[in-house]
């Protein structure tokens, strides 16, 4: 894997690789990507077997602009008002998918596509740089933690992927929020930075949650199991003993293991840290002969749903 620095420099040499047919991981607002040139079937095939994901659960499409999305997905008044709104951002849009280029494997073969306009600078350079979409999942092994740094994507997949390119650690640290706007009662699929709530409020009227619980795939990306570490999670501990491995939310507990997600119990910070922490301790753990990671409990207002979506999936067996 060859390491780009971030400059305009990089920036070129990294769509270069993506031209070719190559796979790039690389920094968004939310959580590192695995990119593919969204044109190329051989391209976007790599990134499912590089990442061992099901070829049934399709990848997010990044675009540079509302008006480059508009060239593939068809969106209605809902999926505009949002996309004004709220892109660039973390916010991923579903809607039906147009006819063109993308790559039917990009999208599982469904009728729907998954869009997105990242807010990092980094990102938006390299769509345009390529001149068309980039197709990335997140860059880590299927169903297990995601990496927001770039020393957590070398060290899961430095042996297997062509590129990364360093864009510092990511800023928001959880996964976009997707809504799926392709159904007649549109719902979010995935809770993320942008809450049910803040949704809610901008639109004046409630959508709702649906996220699949379930261990059967429903239908693609609801897998109850996901985002795990190597070590089992104990979710909601508030009593750590000496030689525990605590993820801690609040001062962390003295003569302790472990991290706090936050000292002063901000949620932003919490989910910043969330997986670059986890990847800390799953070390750490293995160190110690696998004991388990304890976690602490994590309000679940506003920004806490997304944090304990995520960990929830995570603790699961
Ligand atoms: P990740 O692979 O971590 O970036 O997650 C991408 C998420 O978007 C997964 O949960 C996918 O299942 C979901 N997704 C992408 N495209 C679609 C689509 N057309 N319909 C429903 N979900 C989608
Ligand atoms: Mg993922």
């Amino acid at each position: 894997m060859k390491i780009i620095k971030n400059s305009f420099k990089g920036i070129k040499v990294a769509a270069e690789i993506l031209k070719g047919n190559g796979t790039v991981a690389f920094p968004t607002e939310t959580v590192y990507g695995l990119g593919a040139n969204a044109f190329s079937n051989a391209a976007v095939t790599k990134v499912y077997k590089i990442k061992r994901r099901p070829i049934s659960n399709p990848l997010i499409i990044h675009v540079s602009s509302y008006d480059m999305a508009k060239e593939y997905g068809v969106f209605n008044d809902l999926a505009e008002k949002l996309a004004r709104n709220y892109w660039p951002g973390p916010l991923t849009i579903i809607i039906k998918k147009k006819k063109s280029d993308v790559v039917e494997s990009a999208t599982a073969g469904l009728e729907t596509i998954a869009l997105r306009c990242p807010s990092n600078i980094i990102a938006q350079k390299l769509i345009m740089e390529l001149d068309r979409p980039i197709a990335a999942p997140s860059a880590n092994i299927s169903g297990k933690l995601t990496c927001t740094s770039p020393k957590d994507v070398s060290a899961k997949l430095k042996n297997s992927i062509d590129a990364l390119l360093d864009g510092g650690n990511a800023d928001l640290g959880l996964e976009s929020t997707v809504v799926d706007c392709s159904i007649g009662r549109p719902c979010i699929l995935r809770p993320g930075n942008i809450s049910l709530d803040e949704i809610n409020s901008f639109l004046g009227y409630e959508i709702a949650f649906n996220l699949g619980i379930t261990k059967q795939v429903k239908s693609p990306g609801q897998l109850l199991k996901h985002y795990s570490p190597d070590t089992e999670l104990y979710l909601n501990q508030t009593k750590p003993i000496e030689g525990d491995i605590f993820l801690s939310f609040g001062p962390h507990p003295k003569e302790i293991d472990g991290l706090t997600l936050s000292k002063s119990k901000n949620l932003a910070e919490a989910a910043k840290n969330l997986f670059s922490f986890l990847h800390i301790l799953d070390r750490l753990s293995k160190d110690k002969g696998g004991i388990p990671i304890k976690v602490a409990p994590i309000p679940s207002y506003g920004l806490g749903a997304a944090i304990n979506d995520r960990l929830l999936r995570a603790a699961e067996k």
